[in-house]
């Protein structure tokens, strides 16, 4: 199939796409497109038959990766999932800018990005398209609610800042208003401690079934967020002690990642994959492996 007619905008700047999103007729519908990795097969199965849309993936201002001045990072929303795949060893921004990111955090959204589908599509894909998107299988949306990341909208009444943890709201829905543009995703300056991640899927490069990141920045409790759970991503809180008993006991590493699993599963919410058995058990199991894999790191 072929996509129902639309008008095309390329637009030249992100104020550019908002004048465009906002010019809008009554009876047109509007859409924004990024690397059109999730939007270009919609548009092909009709699924969506947008009158306009608004290409935003050559806007140089979305495209950039940049140190903040409070240590954080800011990654444009038109970044590929390929730039973040190929940034430097070390922790640099690049070759040509020697500033570093914050500790553990080029490794952590290297080895996210490294993990979504497949190169080709990693090259095309966008950052801020897929947490838009909000499909519940996506990867960066619990990696960036982990990370606590903040998402940065743009729009006719200005800019606004919403956590990560409470930008996508359900399947395909998020915090973004009519008219607005995701313009970035801001990364907090706090070093990580330790990192680990889960992720099951039956085919590499496919949607996952379960997603986890845990990310230990030295609190007193331990979060996992969990991907994957037909909805929002979702956290379950874990007590440093048990955490550090797990990790540090003397028990065969099965047996320390069958504990870690009864003790997530026993808080997993009721919502996640009701009635069966079998989804809830691998929640829970991709879950504990993320927390095992961090505790593991150094
Ligand atoms: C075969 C296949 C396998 C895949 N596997 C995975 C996987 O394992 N894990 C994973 O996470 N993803 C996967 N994806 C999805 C891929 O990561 C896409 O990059 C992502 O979902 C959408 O990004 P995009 O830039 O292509 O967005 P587009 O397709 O251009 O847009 C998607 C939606 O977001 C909106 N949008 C885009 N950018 C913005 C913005 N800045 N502001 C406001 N709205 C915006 C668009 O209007 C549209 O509704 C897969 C895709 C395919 C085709």
């Amino acid at each position: 199939m072929k996509p129902a007619p639309f008008r095309y905008h390329r637009a030249a700047s992100l104020e550019d796409a908002i004048a465009t999103l906002a010019s809008a007729g009554p009876d047109d519908d509007v859409r924004v497109i990024a690397g059109g990795q999730s939007l270009g097969p919609m548009l092909n199965l009709r699924l969506v038959r947008p009158t306009v849309l608004v290409d935003i993936h050559r806007i140089e201002a979305l495209r950039a990766i940049e140190p903040l001045p409070d240590g954080g990072v800011r990654i444009g929303a038109c970044v590929t999932h390929a730039q973040l795949e190929d940034l430097p060893p070390g922790g640099a921004f690049s070759a040509a800018n020697p500033a570093v990111f914050p500790a553990g955090l080029a490794d952590v959204l290297r080895h996210v990005a490294g993990g979504i589908a497949y190169r080709a599509i990693r090259c095309r894909g966008t950052i801020g398209g897929s947490l838009a998107h909000a499909d519940p299988a996506a990867d960066w949306p619990s990696a960036l609610a982990a990370l606590g990341a903040t998402i940065e909208l743009t729009g006719p009444a200005g800019r606004r800042n919403v956590a990560a943890r409470d930008f996508c709201h359900g399947l395909f829905e998020t915090a973004i208003e009519p008219g607005e543009v995701l313009a970035a995703i801001l990364l907090p300056g706090s070093g990580i401690r330790r990192w680990g991640r889960g992720k099951h899927c039956r085919k590499a490069g496919e949607f996952a079934h379960a997603l986890a990141v845990c990310i230990d920045r030295g609190g007193d409790g331990v979060e996992v967020w969990l991907g994957a759970t037909g909805a929002a991503p979702v956290a379950i809180a874990l007590d440093r002690a048990f955490v550090d008993g797990v990790a540090g006991s003397r028990a065969s590493a099965a047996l320390r990642r069958t504990r870690m699993r009864e003790r997530i599963a026993a808080s997993l919410p009721a919502a996640i994959a009701p009635g069966d058995a079998y989804a809830r058990h691998l929640h829970a199991q991709v879950a504990a492996e993320a927390v095992i894999d961090a505790m593991a790191n150094p």
